[in-house]
């Protein structure tokens, strides 16, 4: 759920993109081009799949982890959704707070996690 995390993954991987162009963008002092325009961008299209897939998996990984079933989560009778954090703004106006596993918020009827929570 960490973003800053999800980019430092990539920012790199994009760094090293631009040297790369940058490098090929220079004209060649013995006017070899050792590396065509056409690899550059194979190796860029692939270089970017690549990180794509990684930041998918790290995701995915990351979302089994966060929120697992098990979980305590936060939930008002009145509400749609359950929440990660007891100190959710928008529990704090709630009366009654319910605590339990994932499994059982969404027994008492929320059906997903609250967009605060989530984009923690
Ligand atoms: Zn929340």
């Amino acid at each position: 759920m960490n973003k800053h995390k999800r980019c430092s993954t990539f920012l790199p991987l994009l760094l090293c993109l631009l040297l790369l162009i940058g490098c090929a963008g220079k004209p060649s002092v013995e006017g070899v081009e050792t590396v065509s325009a056409e690899e550059i961008r194979e190796m860029i299209r692939e270089a970017r799949e690549s990180a794509l897939a990684e930041e998918s998996r790290l995701a995915a990984a990351e979302e089994t982890k966060e929120i697992s079933s098990a979980d305590k989560v936060y939930w008002t009778d009145s509400g749609q959704v359950w929440h990660t954090d007891p100190a959710c703004a928008s529990l704090k106006r709630a009366q009654n707070i319910r605590t339990g596993s994932v499994t059982e918020a969404e027994h008492a009827g929320k059906s997903r996690i609250c967009s605060y929570c989530e984009g923690k």
